[in-house]
C-alpha cells in the first residue's frame, strides 16, 4: 500500500520535473547542442523506438531544442491518439465478436428444438395421478413411492406427464435427474399444463440418448414454486 502510494508520488516527481524542463526548454533558455535532427528520428524518440539510443547526441539535442521539443510533443500527441484509436478499435472489435459468439450460440440454442422436432420422439405417458412425491430433500426413509414401474427408454421422449391431482395449471420445470436436485439434470424441458378441472398434463421432449440405465428421478417443479416434487424413475 505505502509502496504503492510512493510509486506513484515518484511519477508524479518525474513529471513535474519533465513539465519543468519542457517549460524551459519551449522559453528558449537552454542551449541545444548540434543541428536538429531529421523528423524519422524525432518520430522513433516520440515512438520511444527502441532503435534510438538514449546516448545518441541528436537526443540530447531535441531534449534541449525548443523547436525540436515542439515537434516531440506534437508527434508523440499524435502517436497516442492513433493508440488510443487502436485500443478503441481492439475493443470494439472484441465486443463485436463477443457478439457474433452470443449469435451463433442462440442460433444454435433457437435450432436445436426443431432438430428435435424433426427427430422422431418416442411417446411415452407417465401418470401420477395418484403418485406419493418425494418433495424437496426428505430422507430415504420415507414412505415407499408406490411408482415402482415408472420407466423410460434411454432415447428421445416426449414425455406426457398427468399431474398428481390437484395440480396447478401454468408452466412447469420438467428434469431427469441424478439426486433429488435440479443442479445439473440429465435432460430438461418446460411447457405449461394444460387440461384443467382436477387433472393436469403437461408434455416435454427428453433428450435422454446419452443417460445410462439406472435409477433416476423425475422432477417437476412449477412456475411459482421454488420446491421440486422428485419421482423416482428408472432408465432402461
Ligand atoms: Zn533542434
Amino acid at each position: 500500500m505505502r509502496l504503492h502510494w510512493f510509486s506513484r508520488a515518484e511519477d508524479r516527481l518525474d513529471a513535474w520535473v519533465t513539465r519543468q524542463h519542457q517549460e524551459l526548454v519551449l522559453d528558449g533558455r537552454t542551449a541545444p547542442v548540434g543541428p536538429c535532427p531529421d523528423e524519422t528520428f524525432l518520430e522513433g524518440v516520440a515512438r520511444q523506438s527502441k532503435q534510438i539510443a538514449l546516448s545518441d547526441p541528436r537526443v540530447d539535442h531535441a531534449a534541449n531544442c525548443p523547436v525540436c521539443m515542439r515537434r516531440l510533443l506534437e508527434l508523440r500527441s499524435q502517436h497516442q491518439s492513433r493508440r488510443r484509436r487502436l485500443v478503441f478499435t481492439a475493443a470494439v472489435s472484441c465486443c463485436l465478436l463477443i457478439v457474433a459468439a452470443f449469435a451463433v450460440v442462440s442460433w444454435h440454442g433457437t435450432n436445436t428444438p426443431h432438430s428435435v422436432d424433426n427427430m422422431a420422439a418416442i411417446p411415452e405417458t407417465i401418470d401420477l395421478s395418484n403418485a406419493g412425491t418425494l418433495r424437496g430433500l426428505p430422507s430415504y426413509s420415507a414412505e415407499p413411492s408406490p411408482l415402482q414401474s415408472v420407466s423410460l427408454p434411454a432415447a428421445l421422449v416426449k414425455v406426457t406427464i398427468i399431474l398428481p391431482r390437484f395440480s396447478r395449471p401454468g408452466q412447469y420445470m420438467v428434469a431427469v435427474t441424478h439426486d433429488q436436485s435440479v443442479n445439473d439434470p440429465l435432460a430438461h424441458g418446460a411447457a405449461a399444463a394444460n387440461g384443467g378441472g382436477d387433472r393436469e398434463e403437461v408434455s416435454v421432449d427428453l433428450d435422454l440418448r446419452k443417460s445410462q440405465p439406472g435409477a433416476y428421478f423425475l422432477s417437476t417443479t412449477h412456475e411459482q414454486d421454488q420446491a421440486s416434487y422428485y419421482y423416482p424413475l428408472q432408465i432402461k
